[in-house]
């Protein structure tokens, strides 16, 4: 068979026509292929991806990243509570400034007791506020006892009038924080450096126990016509409470050089209150509130033994109040010792 020229042409032109048919056949199955496999992707295959995009987002450093971010935002039990702390800062005695309420009437029994046992191993940090230059105390703490000359009564007058002086020396020192406690605390020093080398003293902190389970709510006295309220938490002063330094600073005007006797005569509110109202109310500041401090208006004895070495402060109201007293397997008898 003889092929001409032409024929030959056609030939071609056939074949390349056939081809390209089959190569336009190849696409259109290929796309139809891949979106079939999309729709069915979108209703199962999210985990899928995700571990895609996790591994892909591993591999360029990000899900490190996030992985770090993890673990520096685990929140830690130190205040007992679980709150949220991401500084972890080393803290010493000499840092703190623990300021002690005491009155004439209580420098025998309460105070002495304290002076023979926390006291006696944070001297320099301990400063005793007081109301009566009383020669024997001071002979024994020397310029660690304060005489505020504030009134020897139990009036909020003279209980925020202590409070006053005790902020004021705190600010005038170096220290990073301030604790207050009254002469009826026993306080555990190794617990409460524990606890606040949990936070940086150069943010807002202030951490005790709350004195009821709800917020106050009290006429807002400070904020605009005085027809609105305000509703904040406090830490119990009967149990101690501590604030930073940071935090103490931004206090200073409803607080520094007497302002603190004229903000809660404003706010009619006792002393460890009038704190309260200060930070949340007036800072916007949240309390951290903290099971670590005890004040001895709580069930002390139900606080296990294994624990009691954990607990930051514990109180006692006398041996009359047998509900605060907790056990301890010591060397001293009750008789020995009628404040174990
Ligand atoms: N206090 C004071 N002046 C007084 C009576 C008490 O400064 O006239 C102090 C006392 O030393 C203690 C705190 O206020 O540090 C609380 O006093 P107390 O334990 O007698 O009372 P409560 O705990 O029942 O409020
Ligand atoms: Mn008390």
């Amino acid at each position: 068979m003889k092929i001409t020229y032409v024929g030959l042409i056609k030939v071609c032109f056939l074949v390349f026509l056939l081809l390209c048919a089959t190569v336009l056949l190849n696409i259109s199955w290929r796309q139809r292929d891949s979106s079939q496999s999309l729709q069915h992707c979108n209703s199962t295959c999210s985990a899928k991806y995700l571990e895609t995009k996790l591994k892909e987002a591993h591999l360029t450093g990000r899900h490190k990243k996030w992985e770090t971010y993890r673990l520096d935002a685990k929140p830690t039990s130190a205040t007992g509570q679980g709150h949220q702390h991401f500084a972890k800062e080393p803290l010493q005695i000499k840092d703190l400034f623990i300021a002690v309420k005491t009155t004439k009437k209580y420098h025998g029994n309460r105070l002495n007791l304290l002076m023979q046992t926390w006291i006696s191993r944070a001297k320099e940090q301990t400063f005793i506020f007081t109301d009566w230059e009383d020669q024997e105390l001071r002979q024994k703490a020397g310029d660690q006892m304060v005489n505020t000359n504030c009134s020897a009564v139990h009036t909020r007058q003279a209980l925020c009038c202590k409070m006053a002086v005790e902020y004021d020396k705190f600010v005038l020192s170096d220290k990073k924080w301030f604790c207050h406690l009254d002469d009826d605390n026993y306080l555990n020093l190794h617990a409460l450096l524990d606890l606040l080398s949990t936070f940086s003293h150069s943010t807002d902190v202030y951490v005790g126990r709350p004195s009821l389970d709800h917020p106050v709510e009290t006429v807002d006295r400070m904020k605009g016509d005085g027809s609105g309220s305000l509703k904040f938490w406090f830490a119990t002063g009967g149990a101690g409470f501590c604030i930073s330094r940071g935090l103490a600073l931004k206090m200073s005007p409803w607080a520094s050089m007497g302002n603190f006797i004229s903000t809660a005569e404003k706010v009619r509110l006792p002393d460890d209150c009038t704190i309260g109202y200060i930070i949340e109310g007036m800072l916007d500041v949240k309390m951290q509130h903290s099971n670590l401090f005890h004040s001895h208006l709580e069930h002390l004895q139900r606080l296990p033994t294994e624990s009691l070495l954990k607990q930051v402060t514990l109180s006692y109201g006398g041996p009359d109040n047998k509900w605060n007293v907790v056990r301890v397997n010591g060397a001293f008898s009750l008789a020995e010792d009628p404040t174990r």
